[in-house]
């Protein structure tokens, strides 16, 4: 699924073949992805005055007031061809603009994405939108609003970040290695983390996101060369999807539990819950704790 980082790649990617350029044809092939498509027709010599990032949306501001928000879901991705390399839409290839500069295609094989043509005023009142919490990187997202929303939150850490009211965009991998870098444990309640500990999580956030933005930004430069399609790069990870394998601090086997039915990477070692002591909640794939050996609940 992609997440903030391949969204603002996504975003960068698109501007030079989107932003103030007319769209002079739309073939709308799927009558419906997660909501219905709307038609093409009123979209049609519509320019794109400007384009921004909500969450993980996409939102392309149109010169009569309008805007399209796009959203990837679980499988889409959005590739850009130039004028010249037109080739027949492929099977998912659900949305397709023109614009001078180039071909955008939206692609989904799932169909949990989003395509929606909002209409003028829409922008501050749709639900999809309104209910949303601070970016991550604005400068809403500081450690006293952390701390002061955390305060009334008894669930994980973890499944407190992925909770977009509280803070957009921080998805699960994110989460995962955010918690990882900062040294707290995902399955710490929320409500007990410290003013100086959301202080090092909100800066271990910043640098986790800009870090694979800039991973992202730097497979900018020849995507275009290849296949076009933006958003998806090569980016290192320090806990996620690295059950087994040794912490790069301390060597200790990264173990992967399940929260909220999402997985979560951490080291045990380096992410110790607050007292100091080992898990009380035994990792999913291994009932003993990692270091004492015991069943459960370790002293
Ligand atoms: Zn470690």
């Amino acid at each position: 699924m992609p997440e903030l980082p391949e969204v603002e790649t996504t975003l960068r990617g698109l501007t030079p073949y989107l932003l103030h350029q007319k769209i002079t044809q739309v073939q709308i092939r799927a009558p419906k992805l997660r909501a219905p498509t709307p038609p093409a027709k009123p979209l049609i010599n519509l320019t794109v005055t400007k384009l921004e990032r909500r969450a993980k949306y996409i939102l392309a501001h149109l010169s009569n007031g309008t805007t399209l928000l796009i959203h990837l879901g679980m499988s889409g991705r959005l590739t850009i061809l130039p004028a010249a390399h037109a080739t027949p839409p492929g099977k998912h290839d659900h949305i397709i603009l023109t614009t001078p500069k180039g071909t955008i295609t939206l692609n989904d094989a799932r169909r949990f994405g989003l395509f929606l043509h909002l209409k003028e005023g829409a922008l501050t009142t749709h639900p999809l939108l309104t209910a949303l919490g601070p970016e991550p990187l604005g400068p809403q997202f500081t450690a006293s609003y952390l701390h002061t929303q955390l305060r009334t939150r008894k669930t994980p850490i973890k499944v407190a970040l992925m909770d977009s009211h509280l803070v957009v965009g921080v998805g699960n991998i994110y989460a995962s290695e955010s918690l990882f870098r900062a040294h707290i444990h995902p399955q710490t309640p929320a409500h007990k983390l410290t003013l100086k500990q959301c202080q090092t999580l909100v800066t271990c956030i910043h640098q986790t996101l800009t870090e694979a933005i800039a991973a992202g930004g730097s497979s900018l430069r020849d995507f275009a060369h290849s296949n076009g399609q933006l958003g998806y790069f090569q980016h290192s990870f320090h806990a996620y999807g690295r059950t087994g394998k040794p912490c790069l601090t301390c060597a200790t086997p990264i173990q992967k539990i399940t929260q909220a039915q999402r997985s979560t990477f951490f080291c045990p070692h380096c992410q110790k819950n607050e007292e100091g002591g080992c898990l009380t909640a035994p990792p999913s794939r291994n009932t003993q704790c990692a270091k004492c050996a015991r069943s459960k609940n370790c002293p």
